[in-house]
């Protein structure tokens, strides 16, 4: 049994020496939520001129020492126009209209307000339109970014590792990419285990369970950046579980077809039932575990490990406190024995199977970040265990309050569907008073409701 910290440090050791998938080519918006396999460069300056920020009059600074300023009124550049040197240019005495995204033209070096402006009285033989009043200086260079301030041509502006965002995909847009080199998803399988567990297409007998945490897995897996595949669901039979086990472990037809998956995900079996025989079995497979267990509710009985290297198992407290995990060897597959609890196994998967599919999708793991609101009403618990319980964030804007949903434990799928955030609670706290901020981690693309 480990801490939650040291559980999680030893995922991240592990995740960081995996190796990444081949590299395909996408089009642009298929490689949303993909992981770049080329880093992303500026194919010109950005901006690729003196671009103006502001709608006005593109202005020398010096000439509104003195205000109210008249200036001549010379020309106009609107976006998309190119203010040929020879032909639109602003000198000492005069401006140029500007509108927001055009080139500035040479001479000036700001950009006015045309808030900050009116159109002055006409002096015989002018019309009103070639001269304008300015009411407000401005300092040399403001409302116009200059040309490559924002990246040069050659500079990187994604790495590669980088997982694509909408703005990841805008900055890719403007270096003229319409096509992407990403990783493959890495495919993660998916083996359930349980003597009551049925697939959902079928009717469930008095004492039988839907298959729900084959979807929320697929469902986070997908979410992380993998691909899940679902394996026939396997018994609590030592002998059957462990020809289930074997075949998605080595899986010899899928390799020589390309296709084995690169991380096994168990479900159930990992408590201390009679029935609970996924670690024995691995055990029999000469498994390494990382980690039998860690200090969390839900999801203590998380079982950490790979098999294929033939590597001694090593104990809890000796990888804990180990230095940087071995590089895995080429047939290396790890695996998480997640508990069957819905509720523990989507909580464990978040805290430790994401990182590991994280790394095998190419990108450097996310670092888990939890953040604080204010606590609605009083918490009271036993102390021991980090705790992570499901709970509803609601409020607006800085006004963000939290409060425990009110569950049946960690089967209790319904009310976790209610709910939107888990509360974080240290192991060594007891109570925790109303208005006290407290520590949550967030349900990817949970709803936050109105
Ligand atoms: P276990 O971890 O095998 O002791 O299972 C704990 C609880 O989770 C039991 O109530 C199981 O019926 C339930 N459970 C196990 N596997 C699944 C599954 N694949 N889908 C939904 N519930 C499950
Ligand atoms: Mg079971």
């Amino acid at each position: 049994m480990v801490s939650f910290e040291q559980a999680r440090r030893l995922v991240e050791q592990h995740a960081a020496g995996v190796c990444r998938g081949e590299v395909e080519t996408v089009d642009l918006l298929a490689g949303l939520g993909r992981v770049l396999a080329e880093g992303v460069v500026a194919d010109r300056d950005f901006p690729p001129f003196d671009r103006a920020t502001r709608d006005g009059y593109a202005v020398r600074a010096a000439d509104l020492a003195k205000l109210p300023a008249r200036l001549e009124v010379v020309g106009e550049v609107k976006a998309g126009d190119w203010p040929e040197p020879g032909a639109c240019a602003v000198g000492r005495g005069q401006a140029v209209g500007i509108m927001t995204g055009a080139p500035l033209p040479a001479g000036a070096d700001a950009v006015v307000m045309v808030e900050h402006t009116s159109l002055g009285d006409a002096p015989a033989g002018k019309s009103a339109a070639e001269l304008v009043e300015v009411h407000r200086s401005v300092r040399q260079g403001e409302n116009f970014v200059p040309r490559g301030a924002e990246a040069r041509a050659g500079q990187l502006l994604l790495d590669r590792g980088r997982r694509l965002d909408h703005a990841g995909i805008a900055i890719a847009a403007s270096a003229g990419k319409s096509r992407v080199q990403v990783f493959r998803k890495p495919r993660v399988a998916v083996l359930s285990t349980g003597d009551e567990v049925v697939e959902i297409d079928a009717t469930p007998g008095p004492a039988q369970i839907r298959n729900s945490n084959f979807y929320s897995l697929a469902a986070q897996v997908q979410n992380a950046g993998g691909e899940a595949v679902r394996l026939p669901i396997a018994p609590d039979q030592r002998e059957r579980l462990r020809a289930s086990i074997e075949q998605a472990l080595i899986e010899q037809a899928l390799i020589e077809e390309g296709l084995a998956c690169d991380l096994l995900l168990l479900t159930g079996g990992v408590s201390m039932g009679k029935y609970d025989l996924v670690e024995q079995v691995l055990g029999e497979l000469k498994a390494e575990f990382y980690f039998t267990g860690a200090e969390i509710q839900p999801g203590r009985p998380v079982v950490f490990g790979s098999c294929g290297a033939g590597a001694p198992a090593r104990a809890d407290s000796e990888a804990a406190a180990g230095t940087r995990a071995r590089a895995p060897a080429p047939h290396k597959k790890y695996f998480f024995g997640l508990p069957g609890n819905p509720v523990s196994t989507m909580v464990t998967f978040e805290l430790f199977a994401r990182p590991m599919i994280e790394a095998l999708a190419g990108m450097t793991p996310q670092r888990l970040i939890f953040l604080r609101a204010r606590l609605k009403s009083e918490i009271r618990t036993k102390t021991g265990l980090k705790k992570f319980l499901p709970a509803i964030l609601s409020g607006e804007f800085e006004n963000a309050e939290v409060e425990l949903a009110r569950w049946q434990g960690s089967g209790d799928i319904a009310t976790l569907a209610r709910a939107n955030c888990y509360v974080v609670i240290p192991p060594d706290r007891e109570r925790i008073e109303a208005g006290e901020w407290v520590s949550l981690m967030m349900r990817c693309g949970a709803d936050l409701g109105g």
